[in-house]
């Protein structure tokens, strides 16, 4: 399988000896033909469809924690699959066809996950989505608009044009007069927590291993030793879904952990703000859950050198500029509220920057990493395509 878009790092892995363990009793299972290390959405939907695809092959699900605590339980749940600035970006960044690619399995990775749960279980909601851009951006927004026909022609047919430029916002908001929209109708919300219990319910065959830490991988002729805090597993063939910190057991990989700062604040019951909004090219983003908060985070741009990091906690840099924004951008002046809920998650992108996910195999070590700010609808698609491969 090769790496999506990006040149082949031959991966070397360490050949340890083992490390002191627990022995196994009789009972317990340690030798599974594939196991999974990460139990977020990328790991989780592997595991998925490796037991509607594959029922007799041995799996392994393996996570750090209890209860998966990655980025997939700490995001927006924006699922989208990328506003005109981003693809802008994403082109200049990586090339058209690079862009192209990317936003089609986006576009294709929310379909499979629709087709996998209902809306309900994963509260679903469709309500479009409007990139703002004020006017100290307007050659950001020219710039869309000269690529959104063609690329309107290239994702979709023409009974369904998904990008439309209105002049006023739809939103019911703060959102001040002379800002420019362009509105995408197929974007949506989810939970992702619930999301993610409901794809772990669904794994019945699957052997979970929550609160085991993988330490080491060594490779040997016959599979892969994977040394955890609790115990040994071997299995012929490891995906490494971590992610973030994926170098942690692929030291190779360009992957760098980024933090993701996200406030919510109390209920808002005088605004009525549908669907999502992103603002300076994606770098903020917001939407109103169903009880009425509003969810906005983002920010990351400001403080880049410092948000490069592992720790997992907010910052008041970047939780005030997300404070600014809501108050200049999206709730009306003299609103009323409280924050009530402040984190941080990590997402995984490349030294440069790189936004597109790394996926690929050294031997019987395969990793799917790297989800960017995209995972809920990369995920599906990249775990389908690589179970269909296997
Ligand atoms: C603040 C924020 C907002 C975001 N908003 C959105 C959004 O709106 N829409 C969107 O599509 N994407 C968003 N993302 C990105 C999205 O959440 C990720 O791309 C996606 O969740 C990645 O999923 P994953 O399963 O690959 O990794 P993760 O969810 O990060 O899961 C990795 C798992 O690996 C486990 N793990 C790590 N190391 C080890 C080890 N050594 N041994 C065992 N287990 C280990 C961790 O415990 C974790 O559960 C956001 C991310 C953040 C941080």
């Amino acid at each position: 399988m090769q790496p999506f878009c990006l040149a082949h790092t031959p991966c070397i892995l360490a050949k340890h000896q083992r490390l002191p363990n627990k022995s196994p009793s009789y009972w317990d299972n340690t030798q599974f033909d594939i196991a999974i290390i990460g139990a977020g959405i990328t790991g989780s939907m592997v595991a998925f469809f490796l037991e509607k695809k594959h029922p007799k092959l041995k799996v392994a699900l393996i996570d750090a924690h209890p209860t998966p605590y990655g980025a997939t339980t700490r995001n927006a749940g924006f699922a989208c699959y990328g506003s005109l600035s981003e693809y802008v970006d994403d082109a200049k960044r990586h090339g058209e066809e690079c862009a192209l690619s990317l936003m089609l399995k986006r576009r294709e990775g929310l379909s499979i996950l629709k087709e996998i749960l209902p809306p309900e279980q994963m509260d679903l909601r469709v309500d479009g989505g409007s990139e703002l851009f004020q006017d100290s951006e307007a050659s950001l927004f020219e710039k869309c608009l000269d690529i959104r026909e063609a690329l309107n022609h290239k994702i979709s047919n023409s009974s369904h044009y998904p990008f439309k430029v209105t002049l006023k916002p739809t939103l019911e908001s703060g959102l001040s007069e002379g800002v420019k929209v362009i509105y995408n109708q197929d974007e949506g919300s989810i939970n992702s927590d619930l999301m993610l219990r409901q794809i772990q319910r669904r794994l019945s065959h699957i052997h979970k291993y929550f609160g085991c830490q993988v330490h080491q991988l060594s490779t040997h002729s016959s599979g892969v030793d994977i040394f955890t805090n609790h115990f040994t597993l071997t299995a012929g063939k490891v995906l490494v879904a971590t992610n973030a910190v994926a170098k942690t057991l692929l030291s190779h990989l360009d992957v760098l952990p980024n933090r993701g700062q996200i406030l919510v604040t109390s209920p808002i019951p005088s605004l009525n703000i549908k669907g999502n909004i992103h603002y300076q090219e994606g770098f903020y983003y917001a939407r109103q859950l169903s009880d009425k908060r509003i969810l906005i985070g983002g920010g990351r741009h400001i403080d880049m050198e410092n948000e490069q990091t592992d720790r997992m906690e907010t910052t008041s840099t970047i939780q005030t500029a997300i404070q600014q924004v809501l108050e200049a951008v999206i709730i009306p002046e003299g609103t009323h509220y409280s924050i009530d809920h402040q984190w941080a998650g990590l997402m995984g992108f490349g030294s440069n920057n790189e936004k597109s996910p790394l996926v690929g195999a050294d031997g019987n070590v395969h990793y799917i990493v790297r989800l960017g700010g995209m995972g809920i609808a990369l995920a599906p698609y990249l775990a389908k395509e690589w179970v269909d491969a296997i």
